[in-house]
């Protein structure tokens, strides 16, 4: 039996959908949100629409934008010669939060992952390596997928792809926590995860 009228059990129930949210904290913000003024509820309920709406993935590297290209591969003076693999683009923000890496990136928006059906083909592989042969002047792929099982298989497989090209393929090694997150690390832990990169 459902307890809440119609309207509010509808939000209770798209609420839930987002993830981290149990029915418990669903319920809390449906409640939240119906206590707001008409005006706030309004911006909530815009600024989801006006992000869904005009974010875009960039057709170069796959980064969430709200403008193709996006404005990293639009910056003329990033360093051209590096490409960053991350795989998504929390990943772009949280390597952007350390300041020390200047190149372009690759979004892959994915990992591989067997246990889930996700292959090669399912995220951003192909347009990297089409990116790769059509730039002569990128000189190093630094893999930075999550260190966990998915993390670690993605990077092997593109790393086994890229290598025959001479290209110089390195992988962020040391100070992240196996099994952990990057969107998470910590910036001095991060830092410590790029110079510590290993070529594959
Ligand atoms: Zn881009």
């Amino acid at each position: 039996m459902n307890y809440y009228a119609r309207p509010l059990s509808k939000l209770i129930d798209e609420l839930s959908k987002l993830p981290g949210i149990g029915g418990k904290t669903a319920q809390r913000l449906a409640f939240h949100i119906l206590s707001l003024t008409d005006s706030e509820a309004d911006a909530l309920a815009d600024a989801i629409k006006t992000a869904k709406h005009e974010m875009r993935y960039c057709s170069i590297c796959g980064n969430l934008t709200d403008a193709d290209p996006c404005s990293i591969c639009g910056d003329r003076t990033r360093d051209r010669s590096m490409i960053c693999v991350v795989e998504s683009p929390r990943d772009v923000v949280a390597m952007e939060k350390i300041k020390e890496y200047h190149g372009l990136y690759h979004v892959l928006n994915g990992a591989i992952s067997p246990m889930e059906g996700i292959g090669p083909e399912d995220i951003n592989i192909k347009s990297l390596i089409m990116r790769l042969q059509q730039h002569d002047e990128i000189k190093e792929l630094i893999l930075a997928t999550n260190p966990n099982i998915e993390g670690e298989a993605t990077a092997m497989y593109i790393a086994r792809l890229v290598k025959p090209s001479g290209i110089r393929v390195t992988r962020i090694a040391h100070g992240i926590p196996v099994g952990g997150d990057l969107e998470y690390t910590d910036e001095v832990t991060l830092l410590k995860a790029m110079e510590g990169r290993t070529r594959l």
